[in-house]
């Protein structure tokens, strides 16, 4: 997939729920913006004029498509407004930009949204639009998490007190604590991933991915 996509350029294919991610991410990170600044609570209004405005209709499948994907975009705001305006936590950042050095590679990313609670704790978001929320055992697994935990360590000298992903369909967020020894595993393994994007080494793994891939039909590893 790697090969595909950043050695041969090869352009995915454009898809609803890319689109209705992109969308809701934005409205969500818009709004949260403005409450921050303003100090006034999110207001469903503003959610839903932001979300015609970052509506892209391109991918769906038929106008029904469309419109049912924008009635669920239209509930999940309602819901994420109700959950943020009942917070603990105080938004620290939002679209935080990194980068991270790694064997001498540069890892660009960007954390969704980071929080201070207690006035001194630090808590890390990352918005998920997926129809299925990953059970904490599986985040633990989660190189990104993992490697966000130590930006923020770089960044603000003390590691968050949890990581986790905010399921936005489903209202529940699964949060870790990271630890040590596994900031120091992903970043074995990440070391290992640059050495062989290093050497152009990109063997194929063929296996339940395959049907999500949009090189299937071109691969000839790809499993049927
Ligand atoms: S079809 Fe499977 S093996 Fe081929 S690039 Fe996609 S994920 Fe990899």
């Amino acid at each position: 997939m790697y090969e595909y996509h950043y050695i041969y350029r090869i352009p995915s294919l454009p898809r609803s729920h890319f689109d209705f991610g992109s969308a809701v991410h934005k409205v969500i990170e818009v709004l949260t913006k403005e409450s921050t600044k303003s100090g006034k609570p999110l207001t469903i209004k503003l959610a839903i004029d932001l979300l015609r405005r970052e509506w892209d209709p391109k991918g769906f499948r038929s106008k029904l498509d469309e419109k049912r994907s924008f009635q669920e975009a239209e509930e999940i705001l309602k819901v994420f407004i109700e959950e943020q305006n009942k917070m603990d936590s105080k938004i620290l950042e939002i679209e935080k930009d990194f980068v991270l050095n790694i064997s001498g590679i540069n890892i660009k990313g960007r954390i969704d949204r980071i929080d201070i609670i207690n006035n001194k704790d630090l808590l890390v978001f990352d918005y998920k639009t997926s129809k299925v929320a990953s059970s904490e055992n599986k985040l633990k697994e989660d190189m990104q998490l993992i490697l966000y935990s130590l930006v923020i360590e770089q960044t603000y000298d003390k590691r968050p007190i949890e990581v986790g992903c905010w399921y936005l369909r489903k209202n529940k967020r699964v949060m870790i604590h990271v630890t040590e020894k596994e900031v120091i595993e992903v970043l074995e393994h990440m070391n290992s991933i640059v050495n062989q994007i290093k050497m152009g080494s990109f063997p194929p793994k063929p296996g339940w991915v395959c049907k999500n891939c949009d090189y299937s039909i071109i691969c000839d590893f790809a499993k049927k």
